[in-house]
């Protein structure tokens, strides 16, 4: 062992820190994390990382990572042997699961675990507690997104690849700032600006760094975007600059779509979105005039009632306009977590299985209904948002979280806290001690990326490996080994000895991932769903047909829904997002010195105008008060903000400034995603400075 120890080892794996996907090698001394050095062999990156990505990794040496289980005693935690705390888990899950049907537990997947650990997760409450209430956390960023394509084109996921984007004339981005969630992919956008004067539309409340460079900067009132995109595509159509040919051979529903049309006009766009019939017009003009558009969005759309029906209107603006099915143009949702898309595909959802097939699908289920030995009922199960609404009803008695800290990034956290409080017996799976960690029953120590063999698979559907670079630490082990091991406990043998055993497996039950094996994903190498037997993959979606039965595209239109209404005093519109120096709720970046030294405390972004008119300065400490709650925070004033909108990150390091005590419960009215970013708040000043 001292001899590996002094033997620098370097390590192909994947970023973690967001969906593009990035690949290198990390140089490894013992459990030292020398350097990340990205190769020209990556196919996302090459040799470009970001700060994330480069220096994000001390968190897996803190002193604060889970090194054993834990049991809950009173109101303390003892550590416990695996032995004692997986028997724990299958008594008191058998206990539920006998007394009150399989429906009572509710499994949750995370996006930031590899797919073969959210296969198993899935697999875990189909088959061994014959339920399928099983999700993931994509229901709190991206679900709205999957949703709106499903509708219209058919597959949940980027409809090309990131170097695609960069061959297109025109880049809208709504609702995103890739700068700082998703960096090197906005150095693509950038660079293809830069050297083939490619045009950017950016829309967005908050005047980003991507605003700045835009050549046309939309601010729209919050959560009104579908009503300029219908607007814009019915302009474009009425100009005759729609694609009439790709519509008329490849698009069902166009008559109903331009019935629902009718009243979007710019006229009612200006009143409803505050932009000018000169910037729609504009818009248009670019869309025309550009050889292919591309539209890239987020969580800006994502996280309001109407996030679906928006992200299904982007696609209606490409449909429309045949931006589909060819290099430079399409529709990109940015997933937010590394493996956003991966969990998803691998069926940690209520409504599907593996592979994206629906579990209303017969002869799917019966598929899977073979290979489990089990039969499946074809009910969705409950997303996490119902499941704690069924605690609260008394009808869901216990839970399973793996790598979600559902306590601080779900909406409207003191709710959530009494819910989590209410849980019969609840199962903690992570890599640390966690906000949700404090109401487990049981505490499992999971191992981060750098710690496990797997796949993720990035924003554009691309599939890669990563290989295990340092040993667990203490006792934490792989999500995969953990599930398996509740498994057996419950009586079910899996027999794993490799996650490369899982895809195999994986690629026996989900057509898509039909040529997916780790030979073949070997090193650099790479697959993009959906892959034939034969190892055929498919980058660029779309080219012959739409993933529905007679390959025709669906245009889908639904009616422009109101933001939530708030009363009076709540004056203030709250709009959060990322930084670039942080991993989301901060879990892992919070724990990386460089990055805490740069970044101590998040802040409450102010515009000048509100400033003057309420007496604050860089640094003035205010309270923001909800119906939900409230938190405390420092103001920095500056014009990437306008009038009476506010911006704070959302990576808080403690409940005192998280913004999840301002967010409420109301969410996107197909997929129940939260609508975060239609918040409304009221100021009050603690002290000037
Ligand atoms: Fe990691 Fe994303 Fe940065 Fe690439 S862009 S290094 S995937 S955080």
């Amino acid at each position: 062992a001292a001899m590996r120890e002094t033997r620098t080892k370097k390590t192909k794996t994947v970023c973690t820190f967001c969906g593009v996907g990035c690949s290198f090698e990390v140089w490894t001394k013992g459990r030292q994390i020398l350097k990340i050095e990205p190769s020209e062999d990556a196919p996302v990156n090459s040799v470009s990382t970001c700060i994330k990505g480069k220096f994000g990794w001390d968190f897996v040496n803190s002193d604060q990572r889970l090194t054993t289980p834990l049991i809950r005693k009173g109101d303390e935690f003892v550590t416990a042997t695996w032995e004692e705390a997986l028997s724990l888990i299958g008594e008191k899950m058998s206990h539920i699961k006998n007394t009150y049907g399989g429906n009572a537990l509710g499994f949750v997947s995370s996006s930031k675990t590899t797919n073969e650990d959210s296969y198993l997760m899935q697999k875990l409450a189909r088959q061994v507690f014959e339920t399928n209430n099983v999700d993931n956390c994509s229901r709190y960023c991206q679900s709205p997104a999957t949703d709106g394509l499903l509708a219209t084109v058919g597959y949940g996921g980027d409809s090309g690849t990131i170097k695609d984007i960069a061959s297109a004339g025109l880049v809208i981005i709504i609702g995103a700032n890739p700068t700082e969630g998703h960096p090197v992919l906005a150095t693509r956008v950038k660079r293809a600006k830069k050297l083939y004067g490619q045009k950017l539309i950016v829309s967005d409340l908050r005047r980003h760094e991507m605003a700045e460079r835009s050549d046309l900067y939309l601010h729209p009132k919050q959560g009104s975007d579908l009503v300029w995109l219908a607007a814009v595509t019915k302009y474009i159509i009425d100009q005759g600059w729609h694609d009439e040919d790709f519509i008329r051979e490849r698009v069902n529903q166009y008559e109903d779509y331009l019935h629902m049309l009718k009243k979007y006009s710019l006229e009612y766009a200006e009143e409803v979105t505050g932009l000018s019939k000169e910037q729609m017009i504009k818009t248009a003009e670019m869309i025309h005039e550009a050889d292919g558009t591309c539209v890239l969005w987020g969580m800006g759309v994502t996280q309001n009632i109407a996030g679906s029906h928006t992200s299904a209107a982007i696609a209606n603006l490409l449909l429309a306009t045949g931006n589909f099915g060819r290099p430079g143009a399409g529709a990109y949702p940015l997933r937010g977590h590394n493996n956003v898309q991966g969990s998803c595909d691998m069926g940690t959802l209520p409504q599907w299985l593996p592979g994206n097939q629906r579990l209303s699908d017969d002869a799917a289920r019966a598929k899977f209904e073979e290979a489990y030995g089990v039969s499946i009922s074809p009910k969705a199960g409950f997303t996490n948002i119902e499941m704690l609404q069924e605690v609260e009803k008394g009808n869901l008695k216990s839970m399973y979280l793996m790598g979600e800290d559902m306590a601080w990034v779900d909406s409207n956290s003191n709710h959530v806290h009494d819910m989590l409080g209410k849980l019969e017996f609840f199962v903690v799976q992570d890599v640390f001690f966690t906000k949700t960690a404090q109401f487990a029953d049981v505490v499992l120590p999971a191992s981060p990326s750098l710690e496990k063999d797997g796949t993720f698979t990035n924003t554009e559907r691309r599939v890669q490996r990563l290989y295990q670079a340092l040993e667990p630490m203490g006792e934490s082990k792989p999500d995969w080994w953990i599930i398996q091991q509740i498994a057996r406990q419950m009586g079910m043998d899996w027999n794993y000895s490799h996650p490369r055993e899982i895809m195999d497996e994986i690629a026996r039950l989900a057509p898509i991932f039909s040529g997916v094996s780790y030979d073949r994903l070997e090193g650099w190498n790479s697959l993009v769903w959906p892959v034939q037997k034969d190892g055929s993959d498919e980058p660029l979606l779309y080219t012959e047909r739409f993933n529905f039965p007679d390959s025709k595209a669906r245009f889908s239109l639904a009616e422009y829904v109101q933001p939530v209404d708030y009363e009076k005093e709540f004056d203030l519109i709250l709009n959060n997002g990322r930084l670039l120096e942080h991993f989301h709720e901060g879990n892992m970046t919070n724990k990386s010195k460089g990055i805490q030294y740069k970044l101590p405390e998040v802040f409450v972004e102010v515009s000048p105008e509100l400033a003057s008119e309420r007496g604050l300065q860089d640094g003035s400490s205010v309270r923001l008060i909800s119906p939900y709650g409230f938190i405390k925070l420092r103001c920095i004033v500056t014009d990437r903000v306008k009038g009476n909108e506010l911006y704070v990150p959302m990576h808080s390091v403690s409940h005192e400034n998280a913004i999840n005590m301002l967010t409420g419960s109301v969410g996107d009215v197909r997929t129940q995603t939260p609508a975060y970013k239609q918040t409304k708040v009221r100021m009050e000043l603690i002290h000037v400075k």
